[in-house]
Order: C-alpha cells, then structure tokens, then sequence
C-alpha cells in the first residue's frame, strides 16, 4: 500500500494529525505499540466506570476553536475539577482560595486572609534576610520563594510535603523558579483551573480518540513498533519511507521520543515517571466523596488518590480507586512529564537542529517535541501543524 503518511503514536496529537490530513484527502496509517488507542488519555471501562489509565485527565481550555473541535467527537458533561488536599487529620479545598483560607485559620474575609499572608510572608522574608545579613530579598530555594509568597501556615501544610514527594527532593534543594507565583482566589470558589471551557467526555477518551480516528482515509494498526515497522538505515529509518512489508510513505509524523528516534546519539533526555496502583472496591460505592484528593504530608508515599466513577457523576455499585507515586523515570518507564530545565532544554534544541536535516519527517506531541503540554494545546498543535502541510 502507498500512503502519505505514516503517523507513530494513535495519542490525541497523532489521532487529531491523521484526521486533519484524511479530512484534505490523504491516505493515513496510524501506528502504535500500545494494544489500544488514545495514548497517555486512554480510559478502560470497567465495573461501567470509565478508569483513566494514565492519570486522572480533565479537559480544560479557554480556546474556542480547539472547544469546538473536541466536541465535534464527545458530549462533555459539566465536570469541574475541584480537588480537595488532606494534611494530617485536616481538609482543605483547592485551589487556594476563601474555603482554604476560612479553614485554615477561622476567618470570613478576603480582608482577613490577605492580612495573615502578607504578615506571615514578611516574618519570613525578614528572617530570610536576617540569616542572610541582607536588606534585599533573594530566594535562592523554592522554599524561600514559597514562604515569601504564602507564608509559613500555606507552605508547611499544602505546599512542603507535596512538591518534596512530586520531584523526590528536599525543598531547600528545589530551585525557586519552580514556583514563579502561588495562585490564590480570594473568592470562595474550588474551581481548580480559570479556563471558560471545561469537562470530561461522556463515554470515556477512548471513545473519543476512536470517533477522531474514524475516517474511510485512516487505518489503525496497534500493537505495532516503529523500530520493527520501518526499515532502517543505520540507527535511522531508510528513505524513502518503506515498511518491513512494503508499504510506502511519502512523510512521518512521529510523536515518540525525540531521542529514541535519533538513537540517542546526542543524549538522553530525562523525564519524571508515575507509578499507578488501582484497586476495584466492587462493596464500596463511594471511597472518598470526590474524584481527586491530593496528600500534602511528606509521610504519605502518594500524593493523589483518584476515584474514577465522580469524574462521570457515577451512582452504579462499586468504586475503582487508583493511588498515584512519583517516581524517578530510567530507560525502560513511562515518560509522563518532560523535565523542561536548562540542560533538558538545550539538548532538546539540539535535537531539533538535528532534525531539520533529515527531511520528510515532522514530530508532534509531549514525546516529540519534548513539551509539557496539556491537551487543549496537543490539539491546537497538531490542528497548526496539520495546517501547514
Ligand atoms: C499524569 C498526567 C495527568 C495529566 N492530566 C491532564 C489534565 O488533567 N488535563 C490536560 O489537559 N492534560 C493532562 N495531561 C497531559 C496529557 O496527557 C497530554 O497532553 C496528552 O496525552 C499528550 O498527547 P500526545 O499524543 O502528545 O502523547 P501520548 O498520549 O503519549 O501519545 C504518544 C503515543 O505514541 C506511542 N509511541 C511512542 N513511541 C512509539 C513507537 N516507537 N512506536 C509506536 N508507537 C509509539 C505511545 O505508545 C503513545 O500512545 C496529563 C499528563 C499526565 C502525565
């Protein structure tokens, strides 16, 4: 078979790529080593609760066109997210707003809680900048930045112990650009994110991602690796394009990892990882009263517990519960969050320069483009990227 393109990877960038390039009339085949679609985003249905795989995802986005675009292939309900943080024996609501603050220290106004941030923060900075015999405040950690920002009371109890946990480091020794500003609301509202558009689509993301791919000018295979797929030339896939049983591709959309595709020749890129641990609690109907609790003590080794069915406003018997460790990413994990630093970034940049040489292949997506990116913007990126060809 001849197709004009080869797409690797059946994620929401790959998926919405190939059904730009069917909609203007090309022959796509989308490949993926996974044995399902939707990448990263992919929910499974079980117990009639639609379980996120890889990490809780609620879609959020203030773009209207890409809005539009999702909803062409998902009903979304009215999902909000609202996260609740346990400390201790204690409860607070997320983000950090008048019902975090009125908890927190027994107070009603925006007044109030400004007044305790602004004093607690300056004891800090004065301490800060006593120890340091300096008059100018500097933070040279991301808990010295914390601290000026929010105070002792906010970072001991929501913001320590959950960021030592994410990046497996002491504060002291997280750099402050970490945290530039610690959002706070001072109205009473547990609306996480401030986008105009927000919600989860009916059915699972699977489903979804399966509508995006279904066009007469797409085929699917899963289960399928690139590097036993396509013919190499060295450590690189020959040209033109020609797979192990002749099909041909005029171009390569890959969303992989960038530095996989190169063979690593420049370096290795680093990433953080996840572990997953679910359990199905088929006698429990409703474990923890909300789809997302974050754990902000250092002690507890999770720091979030997921309960799948309030995503969906589920009522049927049973609950699924999935807890979510941090974890330091090596050869062989999966590469949840690119570690967008100076090095990371640069070798990156490097990469690409590599990649320009090689023509006929273009590369999309968190993997590819080495990108923290949520997936209003996957969508938005390949819509452009589809655009240009
Ligand atoms: C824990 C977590 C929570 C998140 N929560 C949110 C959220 O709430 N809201 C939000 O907007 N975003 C969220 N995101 C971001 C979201 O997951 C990404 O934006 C999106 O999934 C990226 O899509 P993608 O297609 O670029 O990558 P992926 O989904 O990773 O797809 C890439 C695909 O390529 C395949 N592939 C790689 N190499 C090969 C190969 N050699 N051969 C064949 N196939 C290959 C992979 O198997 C994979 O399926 C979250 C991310 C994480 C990690």
């Amino acid at each position: 078979m001849k197709y004009d393109y080869l797409v690797v990877g059946a994620g929401l960038f790959g998926a919405v790529f190939a059904r730009e390039m069917a909609t203007a009339g090309k022959k796509v085949l989308v490949i993926d080593k996974r044995d399902h679609v939707a990448g990263n985003i992919y929910t499974e249905n079980r117990m009639d609760i639609n379980v996120h795989k890889y990490g809780a995802h609620i879609f959020h986005t203030s773009d209207k066109e890409v809005w539009e675009y999702v909803c062409r292939f998902a009903e979304f309900n009215n999902y909000i997210n609202s996260p609740v943080a346990v400390y201790k024996d204690e409860l607070y609501n997320l983000p950090f707003n008048m019902n975090t603050f009125s908890k927190m220290w027994n107070i009603r106004t925006p007044e109030d809680a400004k007044k305790i941030i602004k004093e607690q923060a300056d004891k800090e900075i004065e301490r800060i900048n006593s120890e340091k015999g300096t008059d100018t405040f500097s933070a040279d950690n991301l808990e010295e930045q914390a601290l000026s920002l929010a105070g002792r009371d906010i970072y001991e109890k929501l913001v320590k112990g959950y960021t030592e946990k994410q990046w497996g480091r002491d504060c002291k020794e997280l750099p402050a650009f970490i945290i530039k500003r610690l959002p706070m609301r001072f109205i009473y509202d547990n609306n996480y994110f401030n986008d105009r558009f927000q919600g989860i689509p009916m059915g699972g993301y699977t489903a979804m991602v399966e509508r995006i791919l279904d066009d007469a000018n797409i085929t699917v295979k899963t289960g399928v690796d690139f590097y036993d797929f396509i013919k190499m030339e060295g450590s690189v896939p020959a040209k033109p394009f020609e797979s192990v049983s002749g099909d041909e591709f005029e171009k390569v959309l890959f969303t992989g990892m960038i530095d996989e595709f190169f063979g690593y020749k420049l370096g290795t890129l680093e990433y953080r990882s996840l572990k997953f641990e679910t359990k199905d609690l088929p006698d429990v109907d409703n474990f923890q009263g909300n789809a997302v609790v974050n754990y902000t003590e250092r002690e507890v080794p999770y720091t979030r517990v997921i309960e799948h069915k309030h995503f969906e406003y589920g009522q049927g018997k049973g609950t699924i519960v999935t807890y979510e460790y941090p974890a330091t990413w090596k050869h062989g994990d999966e590469p949840y969050y690119p570690m967008n630093d100076e090095k990371n970034n640069s070798l990156y940049a490097k990469y690409t320069e590599m990649a320009k040489e090689y023509s006929g292949i273009l590369f999309g997506g968190r993997l590819g483009q080495y990108k923290y990116y949520n997936m209003d913007q996957v969508v938005r990126a390949a819509l452009d990227m589809a655009a240009e060809q």
